[in-house]
């Protein structure tokens, strides 16, 4: 049998059921990794708690009373509120945040069996594409250490890839999930909108943030998806009334005559020549099975950007000012009237990028610039949205990058931020259309040390099991997935 770490979920999942390996054994096996790691991935971890909850695991698999996924160890992005562990986002402002309930995406996976590892480092309140903005110091890239290992759910995705576990949770409010997971070389699925319960997720822009999983395939992101996703009507207002169902299902169907769908607009000036090649490969491959490609056009893809960075910080505004150091968050040491406790309490807790974005909120919100920002902003989502509608008509889902290049070196766009933002083009337009997409390994660059390349697929709402589909029929003819990046140190 290969390394405990090199197990997928399935297979890490049918060898606890039939006691080939023991909870106990396989969360050690991962804590020793994670004590060694290098990477910054994790923020905390708690052998006592995660040892605990691996023995009470496998006495429910020796009671016969298993759960789908019991004994998996899987670590949440630290925006997932926990009783177990602290609880972050990345930021000063909740330093030693400990909460007196689970998130129900986190209480799903416990039903479910899974053993929770710790929580993982992510760009403050999930503002960032590279992991550069948590206050507790950036993550390595597993693949070169000098790279970014994107972002926001970095962590994520750098602890799946270094295989520190086999399964993480991450968020997605503009490409989250999708593209640290291309960055680092994993599987990452966005369900549609309002799939998973955002309870207990420390909100960023509350329209368009949605949890999902990352790990090594798409066999494992369908499992971990039938776990997290449901209603949640009484806790989420926007939770879809749609019943989990068995994501694994479909994954075996063959994809003949499926018609995938080649955007101009992703695949136009800018994109990296390699990551171009890379995607040629994945059509050429894919056509052999028997999936039709037809050309399609997302007109207002760039706007896009403009659209995002509207919206999402003048929700950011709104969310955060309940960080005022009396509800919830840091409160300054010294001050003087209640006023000033605010200002010293936010200035002191929360980083520049999430200042930044504050005041950008603030101000396309406020009287005389709502109509012209906010408003405008609003409408041009709702035309991206109809975009895609029309695009569906021509195509059963969506093919393109997940971002235009590669990870990019750490802290080479530190100073251009707008460089990071526009970075985001290709996730951004299904985030803003609420619809569900993933990233899926095709390649790796030909650099020094090789990174690697994702392709992105995008479906129609509530149709992750066809994204998954081809996902899986692709990786059973590929290796990408299969391939971890060469570690040195203690940690191989
Ligand atoms: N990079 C985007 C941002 O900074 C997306 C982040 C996310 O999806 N959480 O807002």
């Amino acid at each position: 049998m290969s390394e405990i770490h090199d197990l997928s979920v399935a297979e890490l999942s049918s060898a606890l059921r039939s006691k080939k390996l023991g909870a106990v054994e396989v969360a050690s096996h991962f804590l020793d990794r994670i004590e060694k790691d290098k990477l910054g991935s994790f923020l905390s971890h708690n052998p006592d708690v995660t040892l605990q909850m691996a023995k009470a695991s496998q006495e429910r698999i020796d009671n016969n009373q298993a759960g789908a996924l019991e004994g998996v160890p899987i670590a949440h992005k630290d925006v997932f509120v926990t009783k177990d562990f602290p609880s972050t986002a990345g930021s000063k402002m909740l330093e030693g945040y400990r909460s007196s309930f689970d998130a129900t995406v986190v209480r799903k996976f416990a039903q479910a069996g899974c053993v929770p590892l710790g929580k993982l480092n992510c760009d403050e309140f999930a503002m960032g594409s590279s992991n550069e903005n948590s206050a507790y110091g950036p993550v390595l890239n597993p693949w070169d250490l000098n790279a970014v290992p994107g972002g926001s759910s970095g962590g994520s995705a750098a602890a799946v890839s270094a295989r520190l576990t086999p399964a993480a949770t991450g968020t997605d409010t503009g490409g989250s999930i999708r593209q640290p997971a291309s960055f680092c070389g994993v599987t990452g699925i966005k369900p549609t909108y309002g799939r998973a319960s955002r309870y207990g997720m420390i909100a960023y822009a509350s329209s368009l943030d949605q949890a999902g999983p990352m790990a090594k395939d798409a066999m494992d992101c369908a499992l971990l998806l039938g776990a997290m996703c449901g209603p949640d009507l009484d806790r989420d207002s926007t939770s879809l009334d749609v019943p989990a169902e068995d994501f694994t299902k479909q994954l075996t169907q063959s994809i003949k005559g499926l018609r995938i769908g080649l955007p101009k607009e992703f695949y136009g000036e800018g994109l990296d020549a390699e990551v171009k090649a890379a995607l040629e490969q994945a059509k050429s491959l894919l056509m052999g099975l028997g999936a039709e490609f037809v050309h399609i056009s997302l007109p207002k893809t760039e706007l896009s950007i403009p659209v995002y960075y509207i919206i999402a910080p003048a929700e950011a505004s709104s969310n955060l000012s309940r960080f005022d150091g009396v509800r919830y968050g840091h409160r300054a040491q010294e001050y003087g009237d209640l006023m000033e406790m605010y200002k010293k309490s936010r200035a002191e807790g929360f980083g520049s990028e999430v200042k930044k974005r504050i005041m950008t909120g603030a101000y396309v919100l406020s009287h005389g610039y709502y109509d012209a920002y906010y408003l405008q902003a609003q409408k041009i989502r709702r035309m991206i949205a109809e975009d895609f509608k029309l695009a569906f008509k021509h195509c059963d889902l969506i093919m393109g990058p997940v971002a235009p290049s590669t990870a990019w070196g750490l802290g080479e766009k530190t100073a251009d931020p707008l460089s990071s933002y526009l970075a985001d083009i290709f996730t951004l337009p299904a985030s803003l259309a609420g619809l569900p997409a993933m990233s899926v390994p095709c390649g790796m660059s030909k650099s020094v040390k090789p990174l690697p390349i994702g392709m992105q697929l995008i479906g129609n709402y509530v149709q992750e099991s066809k994204l998954l589909n081809v996902a899986h029929q692709y990786q059973l003819q590929t290796q990408w997935h299969t391939m971890s990046p060469a570690l040195s140190g203690d940690l191989k």
